[in-house]
């Protein structure tokens, strides 16, 4: 965007560009302190469908590896949306200090806990603008701001917390939400995609289905970025396809050269490495036989 508006050098870029950056409509929620190990195990090693839209994803860490709950701390379990749901985790804290000093505190949460990663498909997003704003004692630059009219951010799941809380239950554990999320109104995600998204010509996206930036010759972006969509699920090996398929569109320069790159193969996962529990369904009715 500063290339395109602030310095003029590439004033050719769609208007989308950073228009509708997503994050794949992601939270974080936690069992905590459960009476089982949990830690041994790949992970991520399975996902549960709690409705159309909303999966979840089990994380397990390798005991001692605590410093996730340093960095994204969790209290007992707090529904609801901003304010309100401020207000109610200062009542919690006030009714039960114990019960939050004990998920606040990081030593030994990865052995008995699980981390569960929320992700929707459906549709919601940022923009970048160029805004003024106090804090930059009013420069101009650029924000992620919401506007009227968007589908904007999720920050309630009520669903996943509802499975979190019954998740934790069976394993004798404490629900947990996160506290910046409680704090700042805002969801967290490590998934930011979308801003160069692809689109049919500048009109609809920034980028072709090649990574190649309309208006420009020889100017490609291949990351998240040009994810065009929420997908619901892990981006990684979404970029990868996206990025090889970009890359099978570029003219072979040197075909000896190229027929000498040896492909990569991936190994097949490890006997006793993979959660038993496979196929769909209800896993509630599974793990609790
Ligand atoms: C804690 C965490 C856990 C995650 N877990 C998973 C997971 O389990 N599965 C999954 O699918 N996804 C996961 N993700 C998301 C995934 O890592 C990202 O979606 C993915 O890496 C994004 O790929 P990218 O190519 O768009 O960007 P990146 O992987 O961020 O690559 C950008 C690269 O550009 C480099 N760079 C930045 N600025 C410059 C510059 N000025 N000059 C030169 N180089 C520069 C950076 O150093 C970096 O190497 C996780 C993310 C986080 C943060």
């Amino acid at each position: 965007m500063r290339m395109r508006d602030r310095y003029k050098t590439l004033p050719h870029i769609s208007l989308w560009l950073g228009q509708q950056v997503r994050t794949n409509s992601e939270t974080l929620t936690t069992a905590n302190d459960t009476q089982h190990s949990v830690h041994d195990g790949v992970t991520i090693s399975s996902m549960i469908s709690v409705d159309d839209d909303t999966t979840m994803e089990i994380n397990r860490f390798r005991k001692g590896s605590d410093g996730t709950w340093v960095l994204l701390p969790y209290v007992p379990m707090v529904s609801g949306e901003g304010f309100m749901r401020f207000i109610k985790f200062l009542g919690n804290t006030l009714i039960h200090p114990v019960k939050t000093f004990k998920v606040l505190r990081a030593k030994g949460k990865a052995e008995r806990s699980i981390l569960f990663l929320v992700m929707q498909k459906s549709e919601a997003f940022i923009h970048l603008e160029w805004r003024r704003k106090w804090y930059r004692l009013f420069r101009k630059d650029i924000s992620a701001v919401q506007n009227e009219g968007d589908t904007p951010l999720k920050v309630v799941f009520p669903k996943a917390e509802e499975a979190t809380r019954r998740y934790a239950e069976i394993l004798g554990g404490e629900p947990g939400s996160a506290l910046p999320e409680i704090i700042l109104g805002a969801p967290f995600t490590a998934h930011i995609m979308s801003g160069v998204a692809i689109g049919k010509d500048s009109s609809s996206g920034v980028v072709d289905e090649s990574g190649a930036v309309f208006g420009y010759q020889n100017l490609r972006v291949l990351d998240g970025s040009i994810v065009p969509g929420n997908l619901g699920v892990n981006p990684s090996l979404t970029i990868t396809a996206l990025s090889e398929f970009a890359m099978s569109r570029v003219p072979v320069f040197n075909q000896e050269r190229a027929s000498s790159i040896k492909p990569v193969l991936f190994s097949k996962p490890l006997d006793g490495q993979v959660s038993a529990l496979t196929g769909m369904g209800d896993l509630m009715k599974v793990i609790n036989r």
